[in-house]
């Protein structure tokens, strides 16, 4: 596994594996990688002849100073779980070397874009669009692997690989979860032992929502998932949407969508915590 640093040497390196015709996989994160992460690179790894991977903590999608300053780096650890995976790059830049220049761009997603994480962190998903694209004209892979549990995230890629012609195939990765169905983050990390005790009433409470679904009208469900955590005075649901998979629009009803999924965001004590749920 080899560690580069720089755009040039990333290019450099993969121009060989592609003379090679190699297929060439990626997997973009932030590092203080869990199973979640390993995921991905699994499949990557089985899906494709060469691996990247690339540690970047992007400063432009983070709307909150506190929680960029605070987010864990951890890239030595970071390098030890990739080495078994089969991982050939670890892609680990500096800010300068992503951002030479600011990047001015701004983009327009409709609808994927401004609902749910879009409202609620603005520019998040305008940060996310800059590196995601800076990272695929620096690999220029053939696919890459994104987690469900950032289910917007993925329609949001999905937008802009179409609307900026990038020529590869997004491939979604289910979430992993700890046995007690907390889905696996690497802001877990900041929970307290109390609250880390507390955090699986979401993905439970979630879970339960989609035995009475189909019986129950939608807001009948929203309520219950909202009412059901916010019991607990520690959790706070900042946001839950049931949303058709595909344009991430709301539905009023069951009816409205083949493909539906409900989309979570709360608070846990300071821990601003996502998670969904599919109902159909
Ligand atoms: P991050 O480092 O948080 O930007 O995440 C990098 C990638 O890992 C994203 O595509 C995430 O959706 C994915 N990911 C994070 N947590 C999980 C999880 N628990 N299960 C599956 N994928 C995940």
């Amino acid at each position: 596994m080899k560690i580069v640093n720089s755009i040039k040497e990333l290019k450099q390196n993969l121009a060989l594996e592609k003379q090679e015709n190699k297929l060439i996989g990626f997997v973009p994160t932030m590092g203080a990688l869990h199973e979640g992460h390993l995921s991905l690179v699994k499949h990557c790894v089985k899906e494709n002849d060469v691996c990247v991977v690339s540690i970047f903590v992007n400063p432009t999608q983070f709307n909150d100073k506190h929680d960029l300053e605070t987010y864990p780096r951890t890239l030595e650890k970071d390098c030890a779980l990739l080495e078994p995976t089969g991982c050939k790059y670890v892609f680990a830049p500096t800010a300068e070397e992503m951002y030479p220049e600011p990047d001015t761009r701004t983009f327009d997603f409709g609808t994927v874009s401004q609902v749910m994480e879009g409202a609620k962190r603005p520019g998040h998903f305008n940060g996310v669009a800059q590196i995601v694209s800076k990272l695929f004209y620096a690999v220029e892979p053939d696919n890459a692997y994104f987690g469900e549990k950032d289910f917007q995230q993925i329609a949001v890629i999905r937008a802009m690989v179409k609307q900026l012609n990038i020529p590869v195939k997004i491939n979604a990765c289910p979430i992993v979860r700890e046995a007690d169905g907390l889905a696996l983050s690497s802001r877990n990390t900041r929970l307290t032992p109390e609250l880390r005790q507390k955090a699986p009433l979401i993905a439970r409470t979630l879970k339960e929502s989609t035995t009475f679904a189909p019986d129950k009208n939608v807001r009948e469900v929203i309520d219950y998932v909202v009412n059901t955590i916010n019991k607990d005075s520690d959790m706070e649901v900042e946001y839950y949407e049931i949303v058709d998979g595909n344009t991430l629009e709301s539905i009023n009803d069951w009816s409205d969508a083949d493909y539906i999924v409900g989309c979570i965001t709360v608070y846990c004590g300071e821990v601003r915590l996502i998670d969904n749920i599919r109902y159909k």
